[in-house]
């Protein structure tokens, strides 16, 4: 009685240090893919095919998140259309509406992280559910016009104050915050932000980058300067790294404060660190909107050549950054297209490798999976019944083997017609077949006798003149204690008597 108190640690501790991963993309991204790559071989190695493939796409969600959305999508693609298992289809929407919002897809964005969403129950992991109430949130609202969209965001701050995982709490109060800030509603924003301040003392984790660049914009409208530059000061300092994009956003915030406050040398170092940052790691949106900055702060200087030739740079940058996502979106969407076609092929050779080429019904193999499978699923009422055409030997001898094989033809459409609105119809082998009726005995006997009288009234001689085709059915019921070979002793016993007794006649 003790092994009943006694409980395994959750999968070998997988999903722990999943959580700790899906935490850490919003805190800091420093030695994470290898952590990811860990825990995938250790997840292998334990044959959990699951864990793995998470494990995988948080490497994924790391790539989009340094700027690499090309591999991260189509790496997430690859496991959605690999996976049967929903926690991973629903991990793979989660990272591909980041890497398609990163890419300037939101309208497709936010199906993902519908989906995403969506796939998950009260009873999966908590870790994944707030990454994916998170994601949510953040897309509803960057696709919204108008109001900011509270509730997502409430939702996702329950679960992860419930999860008490301290990056997560502060990512969504970072989303939350910005919407509102955004949307004008100052006093939520504030709020927001002062919250974002308290946890961040409270936890002793210090805001990253990112929720600095909110904190301090929401404090800048509210002319809180020298507080919003020691915020930013902190986070460029201390805080380790996210999103590709987070380090340069808040190097323009800084050099916007420096800017209103008169300083314009000092707005224009803090632009040209910037620079530094987009140009070494490719970051063309941010490149983009530190030259414009630049521009403006030549401009404040009376420089107004340089000012033109910045103006110049960002206007080809912006065209560069345009070309450059559409050519990502472009090849997504293509990669996308080759994976689904993959999928496509191989349903189709499945299907192929199932079937039996003359009559199109379900060859011996898959027949056999079948009744396997029903009898260890208990499925009831299920009868299985073998048919045999009578004298076949004569058809092929009297007419043709062609002509025999049109009548195996076209009883194969008979079957399909007949058993498969109540079953499944497979040939043996031969002209033989076997057919399945997830009905009870009664009306299995009904339709088994259907198609014994359909084949004897077919009108044959559109295959050969004079040509009369019978069959001859054993039939019987699935017995609790029955294997595939007794249950199928028992039929051919049956279809035994059947021909014993003159053929063109069904015995149960
Ligand atoms: P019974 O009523 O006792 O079943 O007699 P039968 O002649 O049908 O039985 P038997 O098993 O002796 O003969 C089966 C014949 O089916 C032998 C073979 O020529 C024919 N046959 C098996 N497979 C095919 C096929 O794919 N095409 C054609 N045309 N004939 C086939
Ligand atoms: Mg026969
Ligand atoms: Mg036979």
């Amino acid at each position: 009685m003790r092994e009943a108190a006694v409980r395994l640690p959750a999968r070998n501790g997988f999903e722990e240090e999943l959580t700790a991963l899906v935490g850490a993309v919003y805190a800091s991204h420093a030695g994470l893919a290898d952590r990811a790559r860990a825990l995938e071989q250790r997840a292998l190695a334990a044959g959990d095919r699951q864990y793995a493939a998470l494990a995988r796409l948080v490497v994924a969600d790391v790539d989009n998140r340094g700027g690499r959305q090309n591999q991260g999508i189509k790496a997430a693609h690859a496991e959605l259309s690999a996976a049967g298992d929903r926690l991973v289809v629903a991990k793979a929407h989660a990272v591909i509406a980041g890497g398609l919002w990163r890419l300037g897809d939101n309208a497709e964005a936010v199906k993902h992280a519908y989906e995403a969403d969506r796939l998950l129950t009260e009873d999966d992991p908590l870790g994944l559910r707030v990454d994916h109430a998170v994601i949510l949130a953040a897309q509803v609202n960057d696709q919204r016009l108008g109001r900011v969209s509270h509730e997502e965001y409430r939702v996702a701050q329950r679960l992860a104050d419930r999860l008490g995982h301290p990056d997560l709490i502060t990512a969504n109060l970072n989303n939350w915050a910005w919407s509102c800030f955004r949307e004008n509603d100052q006093p939520t924003a504030r709020r927001l932000a002062r919250q974002m301040q308290e946890h961040s003392a409270r936890s002793g984790h210090p805001l990253n980058t990112s929720c600095a660049d909110t904190v301090a914009r929401v404090l800048m409208a509210d002319g809180q300067i020298s507080l919003a530059t020691r915020i930013l000061e902190d986070a460029l300092a201390h805080a380790p790294s996210t999103d590709v994009d987070a380090v340069p956003a808040c190097l323009i915030t800084f050099a916007e404060i420096k800017r209103a406050e008169g300083d314009v040398p000092g707005a224009l170092a803090l632009l040209e660190r910037c620079r530094e940052l987009t140009r070494r790691d490719d970051v063309p949106e941010m490149d983009a909107i530190a030259l414009q900055l630049l521009a403006t702060c030549h401009a404040d200087l009376g420089n107004f050549e340089s000012a033109y030739r910045e103006m110049v740079e960002f206007h080809q940058a912006w065209t560069v950054r345009r070309t450059e996502q559409s050519e990502a979106l472009a090849s997504v969407t293509q990669a996308r297209f080759a994976i689904d076609e993959a999928r496509r092929d191989r349903e189709r050779f499945r299907e192929l490798a199932e079937r039996d080429a003359l009559t199109g019904l379900w060859n011996r193999r898959r027949s056999d999976e079948h009744l396997a499978a029903a009898l260890a699923a208990g499925v009831s009422p299920m009868s299985v019944a073998i048919l045999d055409l009578d004298h076949f030997k004569r058809v092929n001898d009297t007419f043709s083997h062609e002509a025999g094989d049109s009548v195996l033809r076209r009883v194969g459409d008979m079957l399909r017609a007949i058993v498969e609105p109540h079953g499944h119809a497979a040939r043996h082998g031969g002209e033989e077949f076997v057919l399945f009726l997830s009905l009870d005995p009664a009306r299995a006997l009904t339709i088994c006798e259907q198609v014994r009288a359909a084949v004897a009234a077919y009108d044959w001689s559109g295959i050969a003149a004079g040509l009369r085709v019978t069959t001859s059915i054993g039939l019987t019921a699935l017995r609790p204690g029955d294997d595939a070979r007794t249950a199928l002793a028992r039929a051919d016993a049956h279809l035994y008597a059947a021909k014993e007794n003159g053929r063109d006649q069904v015995v149960a």
